[in-house]
């Protein structure tokens, strides 16, 4: 594993390899990029196949993080951890407490909060050893579930595809396709519901179906016809690669936009492939950045209000988005990145202005 040339491969600033044998915690951190603050990005458990797999993982999520961060508008860099073992039979309080202490012997340059397969319950230990975690449970003063935050901001992202697509920003009378009543999608299709919009709904959970369908008059589908319904917009609050090969031909939506991470299946060639289809496409880190906005205004101490108002914000970032999408005649995905690297570059260069 030729670790420096990985990191080479995407401008990787730090990687912090962490072995403790006293609780069996494997860990690897990935520090991507700190011009805009400290790096902040959750720790993911996973019984990884192969060391060279967890590094390749933490590489490209840390990455992920650096764009999402610049984006959302927030003073932070991205970074990621991951922890290598089964999150279903080697957790312990010890493992986790001995990372949060190794957080601390960063001092500041990482920020932790949950990622797949960690939870409150193991923040709140890391939280037992070090003051660089986010994420926490309300009762200890943390922000909680940060998915009210990400649906508000995805509608608002909603609102702003429906601007430049129909030159109005009212969703009522038109029909939006969810896929995933989770978390975030719950919380979604209130919103939308109450905005006039008609819904199209699947799960694979017939639970969250059933609860949808009755609550806000839905109209249900099973799974694989979700891409294939005659609606305005697709919602993708699932999972990720739902916009690759096999689905493309199906759709008939003009708007693609939802919180689900990592929508394309390849960021380049399916972000360009749906702007010749002429689909309006939100980046999903961009619409999606309501819980990193959460989990770093609890960092900061700053309240809900103010993560609330935030991802409002995520409707003006997207209308320059589009701007410099159709300036640059690029695809929305490729404008957002360039949006992201901007916003690092020219902040950075303040750097060079003396100050005492
Ligand atoms: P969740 O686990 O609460 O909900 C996901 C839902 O999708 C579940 O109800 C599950 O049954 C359903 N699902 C899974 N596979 C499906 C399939 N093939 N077809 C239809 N439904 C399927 O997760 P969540 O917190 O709501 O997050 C949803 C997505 O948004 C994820 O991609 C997540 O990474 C992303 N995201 C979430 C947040 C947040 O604040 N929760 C923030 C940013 C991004």
């Amino acid at each position: 594993m030729e670790v420096f040339s990985a990191m080479g491969e995407r401008d990787h600033e730090e990687v912090v390899f962490i072995n403790h044998p006293p609780s069996g915690l494997k860990a690897i951190i990935g520090i991507h990029n700190t011009e805009l603050g400290p790096a902040l990005g959750g720790t993911r458990m996973w019984p990884y196949a192969s060391e060279a797999e967890a590094l390749e993982d933490v590489l490209r999520l840390s990455r992920g993080m650096t764009y999402k961060a610049a984006a959302a508008g927030l003073n932070l860099g991205g970074g990621k951890a991951v922890i290598i073992g089964n999150p279903k039979t080697d957790k312990s309080e010890t493992m986790f407490r001995a990372f949060g202490r190794f957080i601390q012997g960063l001092g500041g340059r990482y920020i932790t909060a949950e990622d797949v397969g960690v939870s409150v319950r193991d923040m709140n230990w890391i939280r037992m050893e070090t003051e660089f975690v986010t994420g926490i449970d309300e009762t200890l003063g943390g922000s909680g579930d940060p998915s009210p935050v990400t649906a508000l901001g995805v509608f608002h992202g909603i609102k702003a595809c429906a601007l430049k697509t129909w030159g109005s920003e009212s969703l009522k009378g038109k029909t939006v396709a969810v896929q995933g009543l989770g978390h975030v999608g719950q919380y979604l299709v209130d919103h939308l519901s109450k905005a006039g919009a008609k819904l199209i709904v699947t799960d694979i959970d017939p639970e969250q179906v059933d609860q949808v369908v009755s609550k806000f008059n839905a109209v249900p589908v099973s799974p694989e016809a979700i891409y294939s319904v005659d609606a305005d917009i697709f919602c993708p609050c699932a999972l990720g690669g739902v916009v690759n090969d096999d689905t493309l031909s199906e759709f008939s939506f003009q708007i693609i936009a939802g919180g689900a991470n990592n929508q394309l299946k390849n960021e380049e060639k399916h972000g360009e492939l749906l702007r010749k289809k002429g689909i309006l496409y939100a980046p999903d880190y961009v619409i999606n950045a309501g819980g990193l906005i959460s989990v770093a205004n609890e960092f900061r101490g700053h309240h809900h209000k103010r993560a609330m108002i935030q991802a409002r914000g995520i409707y003006d970032t997207l209308l320059s988005i589009f701007d410099i999408a159709e300036r640059e005649n690029i695809s929305n995905h490729m404008a957002s990145n360039r949006l992201a690297e901007k916003r690092i570059r020219e902040l950075s260069e303040n750097r060079r202005i003396y100050t005492r």
